[in-house]
């Protein structure tokens, strides 16, 4: 039961306009990576072959399969060095070169000050004292990749890839459908859009969320041709204490939600895990830094903000 509701809170954060997808077309939906997935294609055994590697890869990142490579990660003592598979090894590092591209905003190791706010179970507001505690148990992944090892730099220490496996995920699934010929195909992981060239002879259409209105009311529509648009929002998981909204985002500097009035923020990319680790740290980073940071990155975005709505100039809208 809990499944499902979760799985409807996470669907809506970008909506597919595929409408004019031909009826050819084959699609798989499952609830996975604590989302639901879906993803169509006019090639069956592509999109099978896409759901075995997102099974694959989720027993190695998630936080949640006791035996995954993070889980085994997550229970280590400081400095010990973890065994883990290469791939691993692979997107630790490359959340280290994000964490430091946004100054810290972007950091794996904020799953103690995540937990410590539960907004799995239903959330808990922290005393300062608990944050602080929290955060004293952020700090350095440290990766080999020769013996392909990770160790955590301190006891107590977990990390959290919930920021960006999705990202990597849909890389994957986009490398798996054009291995298979594969030329036009949209997958949706929880609001992660990959859209793999063209939808027929025209863009896909993305509908974007407004995170003010009602689940399925967009703010716009973008037109893309093989890109993937990632969008993190304060809006679809979060609980409320005392008229306050808290949400699943944290501010790795003050360990709480960013003090800032972005609503929702989307990335536009080639690169599916950058656009996913940017998405988490723009949304912390407010519009300025934001902005910096897509500059700097090559990517475009769309910044919800309360009455605002900002485009980098890549973005195509759909009039
Ligand atoms: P996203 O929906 O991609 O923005 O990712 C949000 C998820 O990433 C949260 O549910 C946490 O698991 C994790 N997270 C929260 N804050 C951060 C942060 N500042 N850096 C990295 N991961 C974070
Ligand atoms: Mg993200």
């Amino acid at each position: 039961m809990k499944k499902v509701l979760l799985a409807t809170l996470c669907a809506f954060i970008v909506i597919l306009i595929t409408a004019q997808m031909h009826n050819k077309v084959y699609s798989r939906t499952e609830y996975m990576l604590d989302t639901v997935i879906t993803i169509k294609a006019d090639d069956k055994k592509a999109v099978d072959a896409c759901f075995d590697e997102i099974t694959r890869l989720e027993k190695l990142l998630s936080a949640y399969l006791p035996d995954s490579d993070v889980s085994r990660i997550n229970v280590s003592d400081a400095y010990e060095k973890v065994k883990v598979s290469p791939e691993v090894v692979h997107l630790i590092k490359k959340a280290a070169t994000y964490k430091e591209l946004t100054d810290g905003m972007f950091d794996i190791s904020i799953k103690p000050v995540v937990d410590l706010w539960d907004i799995k179970n239903g959330g808990y507001v922290p005393d300062d004292s608990e944050i602080a505690d929290a955060l004293s148990l952020t700090g350095d992944v440290l990766v080999n990749a020769q013996d392909s090892t990770v160790s955590l730099a301190k006891d107590g220490m977990k990390i959290d890839l919930g920021g960006i496996a999705k990202g990597y995920v849909g890389d994957k699934v986009r490398e798996i459908l054009l291995s298979h010929g594969v030329d036009s195909a949209i997958a949706d992981l929880g609001g992660n859009i990959v859209a793999v060239g063209k939808n027929g002879s025209k863009d896909w259409l993305i509908g974007l969320q407004n995170p003010t209105a009602q689940r399925g009311s967009t703010f716009a529509e973008i037109n893309v041709d093989d890109k993937v648009v990632v969008t993190s929002g304060g809006y679809e998981r979060y609980f409320e204490k005392d008229g306050i909204k808290y949400h699943h985002i944290i501010d790795p500097a003050t360990g709480k939600n960013p003090d800032n009035d972005i609503l929702s923020i989307t990335v536009v990319s080639d690169d599916g895990t950058l656009a996913d680790a940017l998405s988490t740290a723009c949304f912390v980073a407010g519009k300025d830094k934001a902005i910096d940071i897509a500059k700097q990155c090559g990517v475009d975005i769309i910044i919800y903000s309360a009455g605002d709505v900002y485009y980098t100039s890549g973005i195509k809208i759909n009039n």
